[in-house]
């Protein structure tokens, strides 16, 4: 499976926006983006001022980059979300939330997406009882998320299971934090992913 193997701070100095991808380091100085929040590279300082076009795809580029989508399963998102009845840029951000790896970050057992997605394809959850490792993997309502049985005595999952005291997962999701388990109660609607994200830019990259 193909991934993104550099720095995941560069995407944020990229995108010029802090992304989230290095867990609770994001929230501390030691940040990249708080510390040099210029575009990487030698004429990094010398950001030109973006057309309409440069706009669209940064923003399209920064969504790819939250939920660690690479760019052919990104369009394949796009296209399907295209082909819902409703809002296609609501529709392509329910895709990506109900990722299987989202949902785990979401419910709290990650501090980051690829931290969340690294739990997943390491084996260690479930879904409605079957060992699933597809970060992919697109959950529906319904759906019960959990820590394979066998996994809950390790020593990260216990530390993990104190973090879940305390963490206050999304409407859309239930937590139950003593089973090490979540499921998922509906579909979200756009006011309940806050995300500082322009889904109407991707639409207008991809309608052009
Ligand atoms: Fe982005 Fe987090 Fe790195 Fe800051 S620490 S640049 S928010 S990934």
């Amino acid at each position: 499976m193909a991934r993104y193997t550099e720095s995941v701070c560069r995407l944020c100095r990229r995108e010029g926006a802090k992304l989230f991808l290095k867990g609770t380091r994001c929230y501390t100085k030691k940040c990249s983006f708080e510390r040099r929040p210029t575009p990487p590279g030698q004429h990094g300082v010398r950001r030109r001022k973006m057309g309409e076009y440069g706009i669209q795809l940064r923003e399209k580029q920064k969504v790819r980059r939250v939920y660690g989508v690479l760019e052919r399963q990104f369009r394949n998102y796009y296209r399907d979300a295209e082909s819902h009845a409703g809002v296609t840029g609501e529709a392509l951000l329910q895709s990506l939330e109900t990722r299987l790896d989202n949902v785990v970050f979401r419910l709290g057992f990650g501090t980051s997406r690829p931290q969340a997605r690294q739990l997943v394809a390491h084996g260690h959850f479930a879904v409605n009882g079957v060992p699933t490792d597809v970060p992919s993997y697109a959950l529906k309502p319904g759906d019960r998320i959990e820590v394979r049985e066998g996994r809950k005595s390790r020593e990260a999952f216990k530390v993990i299971k104190e973090t879940l005291r305390s963490h206050q997962a999304p409407e859309w999701l239930s937590l139950d934090g003593a089973k090490m388990a979540g499921s998922v109660v509906s579909i979200p609607r756009r006011d309940q992913m806050p995300l500082d994200l322009s889904e109407q830019l991707v639409v207008e990259y991809y309608s052009r």
